[in-house]
C-alpha cells in the first residue's frame, strides 16, 4: 500500500481562546447534524452561537475526509425525502440557504443479496408496492397491509416528536391525544408486526432488508423506527452534490451571519454546572467559556456519563435512566480509492446489501458469539458514482465504501491507544477484517480487482477517536422498544441551562438529528417565537 498523505479537507475555524466572542447567547457541543441545525435556527433568531467541536473538521458523521488524492464520507451514503419539497427538503433549503444539492441515486437504490437471491427496492410509493407484488405475487393482501401500517405510522411519528418538545406538564395534558394517534403496532418489534402480515420469510427480510439504517435486526428493533426509515427512502435515494461535508458547509455560514462561529479541535471537558444551573463548559486546555445555555449534541451517554459532573448527574437522577438505553452497535467501514472513473468502472448509484441467509437476527447472534462467522450485513456503497461533482475534484477516479458491524469489545483490548500507532497485533487484526469485507466486493464485481489503488480500515476505535463515541457507536443509543418509550430523551433536560439534541433525541440519521436540532431550538425558544420562523421554512 502507498504511505498515507494527511487529509487536506477541512472545515471550520480552529479553536484558541483568544478567537472566542466575549459572550454567546448559547454554546452547542458538536457540530453534527443535531448541533449545526439547532446553531442555525438560534442564529436565524438573532442568537449568537459558539459550536465546539472536537475533531480536526466540522460536521460529526456528516464529514467527509481526504488521503491520497480520494475523499470520503464517513457517515452518509444516502438521504430519502429530498427529491420534491417535502418537509424534510425545505428544512436543508433553508438551512443551507438553498445551496445543498440533492442528485438522486439509481430508480433501484438498494439492492439486497439475501442468499443466493436478490431483490431490488423501487424508488415511488406505487412503484416499492408493485415491486414486492411482483416479487412475492401470492403475498399481495400482506403487502397491502404492511403499506397501511406505513402510512398509520407517519402522522404518529410527528405526534411522537411532538411530545419530546413539549414540557412535562403540557405532555401529561397531551397524553390521550398522543396515545390516540400512536398505534398499537409502534413500540413492538418490527418481527413481530411482520409475522402477523405473512409467513413468508423472505419478504420479512426483503421488507427489512434496510435493518443496517438504524442497526437493529427485526426481532430486536421498533416498529416505529423501522416504519419510519421506510416512509424515509419510499420515494428512492439522494446523495448531496459535492460530498457529504457540504452539509455542514452550506449551514455554517447561516451561524456565522449572526456573530456565531464552529470551532474545531475544540473539545470540551465539562460542563459546569453551580447553584444547581448551567454556567458554561471547560475546555481540554482548562479555558472556560461562560454561557447560561448549554446545548449537548455529544450524545447522551456522554453528556451525563462523561461531561456532568457526577454528582449532577446522580442529583438530578440521569444516572439511574442510563441503564434503560444501550449503546448502539459498532462498526468496520472500509474506504476504497479505484483507478478510472465511476462510469469507466460500471459503478451503480445503488447500495448493496450483502446477507448471509433471510435470517438476519441469527446471523447477527452467530458473528457475535464467533468472529470468523459470517459478517451479518455488509453494505457497499458507490459515493462517486452517486456524486455528479465528483470528477471535477478526483479526475479520473472513484470510490467505494464499505460498512459492517463489529462489537465493540474485540477492539476494547487497543482503547488505551493512539490513533495510527496502536501496534501490529492491531494492524493484523484490522488487515484480515478488511481483506474479508474486500473479498465481498470482489465477489460481487470481481472486474475491480486490477483498478483498487488504495483502501484504509477504520474500527470502532476509530469511531472513538475521530467521533467521541466511547463503544465506537454507529448511531448514538440503540433504537431498542425500551429506548424509544424514554421520555427523558428530549430536548430539555432537568438541570435549568441545558439542552440536549441530536439523533439521541427522536432517532439516528441525517434527518432525524435534523429533526432534534428542530425540536431543540423549538423548546429552547418556545412555540411563540418558532412559529414564524416555521412560517419561513415552511410556507
Ligand atoms: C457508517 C455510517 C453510515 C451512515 N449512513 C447514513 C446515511 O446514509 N444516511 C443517513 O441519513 N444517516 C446515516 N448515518 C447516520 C447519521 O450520520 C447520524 O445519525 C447523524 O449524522 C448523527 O448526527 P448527530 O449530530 O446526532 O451526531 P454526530 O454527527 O455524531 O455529532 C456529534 C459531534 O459531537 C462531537 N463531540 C463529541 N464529544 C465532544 C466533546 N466533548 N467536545 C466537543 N465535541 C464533541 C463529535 O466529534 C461529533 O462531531 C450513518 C452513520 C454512520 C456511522
Amino acid at each position: 500500500m502507498p504511505a498515507m498523505k494527511p487529509s487536506t479537507l477541512r472545515i471550520g475555524y480552529r479553536y484558541r481562546p483568544n478567537r472566542l466572542a466575549s459572550e454567546y447567547d448559547a454554546i452547542v457541543i458538536g457540530s453534527g447534524m443535531g448541533g449545526l441545525t439547532t446553531a442555525a435556527l438560534l442564529s436565524e433568531l438573532g442568537k449568537k452561537v459558539c459550536v465546539l467541536e472536537q475533531h480536526y473538521t466540522a460536521g460529526g458523521y456528516t464529514h467527509s475526509y481526504e488521503r491520497n488524492g480520494y475523499e470520503w464520507d464517513v457517515g452518509v451514503h444516502y438521504i430519502g425525502d429530498v427529491g420534491a419539497k417535502t418537509q424534510t427538503r425545505r428544512m436543508f433549503d433553508f438551512l443551507s440557504s438553498g445551496k445543498l444539492e440533492w442528485a438522486p441515486m439509481d430508480a433501484e437504490y438498494d439492492r439486497f443479496y439475501i442468499g443466493d437471491k436478490v431483490f431490488n427496492t423501487r424508488a415511488g410509493k406505487q412503484q416499492f408496492r408493485d415491486n414486492l407484488v411482483r416479487q412475492f405475487p401470492e403475498e399481495e393482501t400482506a403487502i397491502d397491509s404492511y403499506m397501511e401500517l406505513l402510512a398509520k405510522t407517519g402522522g404518529a411519528l410527528s405526534a411522537f416528536g411532538m411530545g419530546r418538545a413539549m414540557k412535562p406538564w403540557q405532555q401529561t395534558l397531551a397524553r390521550p391525544y398522543l396515545n390516540f394517534k400512536i398505534p398499537s403496532v409502534f413500540f413492538r418489534t418490527t418481527y413481530d408486526v411482520l409475522s402477523e402480515l405473512t409467513d413468508n420469510q423472505d419478504l420479512i427480510a426483503v421488507i427489512c432488508g434496510q435493518w443496517g439504517d438504524m442497526g437493529l435486526p427485526p426481532k430486536q428493533s421498533t416498529f416505529m423506527v423501522h416504519a419510519m426509515i421506510a416512509r424515509h427512502y419510499l420515494y428512492g435515494g439522494y446523495y448531496p452534490v459535492g460530498g457529504a461535508w457540504k452539509i455542514a458547509d452550506t449551514i455554517i455560514p447561516k451561524i456565522q451571519k449572526s456573530g456565531g462561529e464552529v470551532y474545531t479541535y475544540a473539545r470540551v471537558e465539562e460542563i459546569i454546572v453551580e447553584g444547581g444551573e448551567v454556567r458554561g463548559v471547560r475546555m481540554k486546555d482548562g479555558h472556560r467559556i461562560d454561557c447560561g445555555c448549554v446545548i449537548s449534541s455529544a450524545g447522551v451517554d456522554n453528556t451525563f456519563r462523561h461531561l456532568l459532573p457526577t454528582d449532577v448527574a446522580n442529583k438530578s437522577g440521569y444516572t439511574k435512566k442510563l441503564p434503560h438505553v444501550q449503546p448502539s452497535f459498532a462498526h468496520l467501514g472500509v474506504y476504497i480509492g479505484l483507478k478510472g472513473t465511476a462510469e469507466e468502472l460500471g459503478l451503480p448509484k445503488t447500495n448493496f446489501w450483502i446477507y448471509p441467509s433471510n435470517d438476519y437476527d441469527a446471523a447477527v447472534d452467530a458473528f457475535v458469539q464467533d468472529k470468523n462467522a459470517p459478517f451479518p450485513v455488509v453494505y457497499i456503497s458507490f459515493p462517486s458514482a452517486k456524486d455528479p461533482d465528483y470528477l471535477n475534484r478526483h479526475p479520473g477516479t472513484s470510490t467505494i465504501e464499505i460498512v459492517a458491524p463489529a462489537p465493540y469489545a474485540w477492539f476494547a483490548k487497543w482503547q488505551e491507544t493512539t490513533w495510527g500507532k496502536r501496534g501490529d497485533d492491531y494492524d493484523a487484526f484490522k488487515a484480515a477484517l478488511g481483506e474479508r469485507l474486500m473479498a465481498h466486493l470482489y465477489e460481487k464485481l470481481p472486474h475491480l480487482r486490477d483498478s483498487v489503488d488504495y483502501y484504509e480500515v477504520s474500527t470502532p476505535l476509530s469511531t472513538n477517536w475521530f467521533g467521541g463515541y466511547h463503544q465506537g457507536e454507529l448511531y448514538g443509543l440503540a433504537h431498542t422498544s425500551e429506548r424509544m418509550q424514554q421520555d427523558w430523551l428530549r430536548p430539555k433536560t432537568r438541570i435549568p441551562g441545558l439542552w440536549l439534541t441530536g439523533q439521541d433525541v427522536l432517532t439516528c440519521g441525517v434527518t432525524g438529528a435534523m429533526m432534534a436540532g428542530m425540536l431543540t431550538t423549538m423548546s429552547l425558544v418556545g412555540p411563540r417565537k418558532m412559529a414564524p420562523l416555521m412560517k419561513q421554512i415552511y410556507g
